[in-house]
C-alpha cells in the first residue's frame, strides 16, 4: 500500500509560542510577510460564565480533492501518490488561479520566485528520514505527521487513542468536500 502522509495536531497543547510558524520561514526561506503555517486564536464562552482560549494551527491540508490543483492550467499543483499537494515550481507559470481556489487560504504568491508556494509538509526533509520541521521545533508535541496507512506509525496510534477515548477529532471545513488530511485533536 501507498504511503499518505497526514498531520494531526492536539491542540489541547498549543500554547500559541509560533516555533512552528518561525522554523518552518526559517527552513524554507519563506518571504517576508508570509507564513506557510499560521496559529489562530478562538475565545470560547463555557458554563458559568468561564472563558477558554483556544489555539488552533492551520497549513496546508494537502486536500485529496484540491481546488488547487484542479484550476491549475500547468498541472504545476498536483496531488503525489504519497498524499502531499505539491507545487513543481518548474511548471509554475504564476497565473496565481490557485491562490482563491483555495478555501482555507493556504496559499501566497512568491514574488521573489514568480511562483505560488505554501506546504509541502517538508518534503525534502521526510525524504531524508527526518520530521516536518514544525513538527521537531513545536515544544509541546501537538503537531504529529506520519503515514496513516501504517498502523505502527505515530499518528494512527494518536488518532486510534483518541476514538478509544471519544476525544474530538475534526478536520476543517469538511462540508466543502476537499478530502483534508489535516486532523484536530481535543480533548
Ligand atoms: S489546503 Fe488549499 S492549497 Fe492545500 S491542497 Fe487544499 S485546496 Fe490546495
Ligand atoms: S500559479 Fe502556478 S501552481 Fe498556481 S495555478 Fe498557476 S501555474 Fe498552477
Ligand atoms: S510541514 Fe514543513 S512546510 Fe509545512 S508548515 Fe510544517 S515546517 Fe512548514
Amino acid at each position: 500500500m501507498n504511503k499518505k502522509y497526514a498531520m494531526a495536531y492536539i491542540i489541547d497543547r498549543c500554547i500559541d509560542c509560533k516555533a512552528c510558524m518561525v522554523s518552518c520561514k526559517a527552513e524554507w526561506n519563506v518571504p517576508e510577510d508570509f507564513f506557510r503555517t499560521h496559529i489562530d486564536q478562538g475565545l470560547k464562552k463555557e458554563l458559568h460564565g468561564k472563558f477558554r482560549m483556544d489555539f488552533l494551527p492551520s497549513q496546508c491540508n494537502h486536500c485529496d480533492k484540491a481546488p488547487c490543483v484542479t484550476v491549475c492550467p500547468t498541472k504545476a499543483s498536483h496531488n503525489r501518490e504519497d498524499g502531499i499537494v505539491y507545487v513543481d515550481r518548474s511548471r509554475c507559470v504564476g497565473c496565481k488561479y490557485c491562490i482563491p481556489s483555495c478555501p482555507y487560504d493556504a496559499r501566497f504568491y512568491n514574488h521573489d520566485l514568480g511562483v505560488a508556494e505554501k506546504c509541502t509538509f517538508c518534503l525534502p526533509r521526510i525524504a531524508d528520514g527526518l520530521e516536518p520541521a514544525c513538527a521537531t521545533t513545536c515544544p509541546g508535541n501537538v503537531r504529529v505527521f506520519g503515514d496513516i496507512n501504517d498502523p505502527a506509525s505515530e499518528i494512527s496510534m494518536v488518532l486510534g487513542a483518541a476514538k478509544e477515548n471519544k476525544q474530538k477529532v475534526w478536520k476543517l471545513r469538511e462540508d466543502l468536500g476537499t478530502l483534508p488530511n489535516i486532523y484536530y485533536i481535543q480533548k
